[in-house]
């Protein structure tokens, strides 16, 4: 292990300086104590520490990223003064808002300073950053960042860079401003939410293409568009939900139904894009910023804390520690209960999320059988202890959402189940490893599935 790690500390340390000092080395342990590779934890505190300048294309940018260079071209641009605050001293007291764009796409920035171009101008950013604002990436320009105009380079021209680009769904990523794709509606509802005071009638559902799946929400109504419905979307807006793009159908977004001629030529049809997803090597879902109702199978290689039972705030639904909500101070916890596990397939690990209703259907006991356990066990840990005696070495398929953070991939299960098909053939790999005596008794197990409940 050691062998492994050395030469990225040694990195790290030619890069930062002292990382005993600055508590680098303390932050890279514990990436790898979370199951991030050591290459990964390195590039990861690289970035979060400024040591590597990155150059980053459009299509890269996702929230919180920090000193990066960038080049493109300036879409649009406009000044707001800002309202000078009390007490401070001589901020900036304008804020540049555009668009800004390469040839991988475009996205939203601003900029406290002022930049050396206007429309059309090919600029290059160094010590940019992303910050998540309104739910939508931002390329941000701050005080610290060099702005400088550049020769017009191999950018494509304006005209080109201002056209709304068509993309697949798996193409579609956090920074992409507005986009035109060809889809189906796997799932549609019709729900209200408070906008800004008011109820509001909202249409949120899901749709694919032969390559992906993502949420979508119409903040217009859709006449004769249903679930099954092939549609074309012309200038839909990407927003961030839970860590994942959305399609938003606002209104100046065009929404046409696909002629029966035209959906002939698709490389879906509703029947195909409606199949189960197949599943994914956790290395193919971590080469992602974030993937939409994917499915994954492997082993539980540990559970983390902080699983078992849990006390809810009744107003916020956050975990809450001693009835204290951190937001609505004093409260009466409700109880809950989650495990969070890392799942491992051996191209890659992930943390995974199970809420209470799968908690409960993979740990075989439900919450108030959790808490009889905990009221009658001395030990504050009895059912943290218990998951992880049940959990540990347990293969699982999950179905849900990955988001890829600063600790690697997070995934929140929506489904987890037991696969059976694949049990037969791991049994008697694992037979073999242990020698000819057992191999007769796997006819036993390889019979059918095993159900964890
Ligand atoms: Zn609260």
């Amino acid at each position: 292990m050691d062998e492994k790690i050395a030469p990225h500390l040694e990195e790290l340390t030619r890069a930062l300086g002292d990382i005993e000092k600055t508590g680098i080395r303390a932050e890279f342990y514990k990436l790898l104590a979370f199951r991030v590779s050591p290459e990964i934890a390195k590039d990861t505190i690289l970035r979060k520490f400024g040591g590597k300048r990155k150059i980053l294309k459009v299509k890269d940018l996702s929230a919180s990223l920090k000193n990066f260079e960038i080049t493109g071209r300036i879409l649009d641009i406009g000044e707001k003064p800002l309202r000078p605050q009390e007490g401070a001293h001589e901020g900036p007291s304008k804020l540049y808002t555009g668009v800004f764009a390469d040839e991988t796409g475009s996205v939203m920035f601003s900029s406290w300073k002022e930049l050396p171009g206007s429309v059309g101008d090919a600029i290059n950013i160094k010590n940019a950053y992303t910050r998540l604002w309104q739910n939508r990436v931002r390329l941000s320009i701050g005080e610290q960042s060099l702005v400088s105009r550049v020769p017009d380079s191999s950018l494509p021209q304006l005209s080109e860079l201002s056209e709304i680009p068509s993309k697949k769904l798996i193409d579609i990523g956090a920074a992409d401003f507005s986009v035109n794709t060809v889809a189906c509606v796997l799932q549609l509802s019709h729900r209200e939410v408070p906008v800004r005071g008011k109820q509001s009638k909202v249409i949120s559902g899901v749709l694919a293409d032969e390559t992906a799946r993502l949420p979508f929400t119409a903040w217009v109504e859709l006449p004769g568009i249903d679930i099954g419905s092939i549609i074309r979307i012309e200038g839909a807006q990407i927003r961030m939900f839970r860590g994942m793009p959305s399609i938003n159908l606002v209104s100046s977004t065009r929404v046409s139904a696909v002629t029966a001629e035209d959906a002939e030529k698709l490389a879906f049809t509703f029947e195909s894009a409606s199949k189960d997803p197949a599943p994914l090597k956790i290395e193919e879902i971590a080469s992602r910023d974030s993937m939409f109702d994917v499915i994954a199978a492997g082993n539980i290689v540990s559970v983390r804390p902080g699983s078992g039972i849990i006390s809810r705030c009744p107003e916020c639904s956050r975990v809450i520690q001693k009835a204290n909500c951190r937001v609505h101070g004093k409260v009466e916890g409700v109880r809950d209960m989650r495990i969070k596990a890392v799942l491992d397939d051996g191209t890659g690990a992930m943390s995974v999320m199970f809420p209470r209703e799968l908690a409960e259907t993979i740990y075989g006991k439900t919450l108030e059988e959790a808490e009889q356990l905990m009221f009658s066990d001395i030990s504050k840990d009895a059912v943290y202890e218990d998951l992880r005696r049940f959990l540990t070495g347990r293969y699982i398929a999950v179905r849900g959402n990955s988001s890829n953070g600063e600790y690697g991939i997070s995934f929140v299960a929506e489904h987890a189940w037991v696969p059976d098909d694949d049990l037969a053939v791991r049994v008697v790999e694992l037979l073999r490893r242990l020698g000819p005596d057992e191999e007769e008794q796997c006819s036993e197990v390889s019979g059918g599935g095993i159900s964890l409940a």
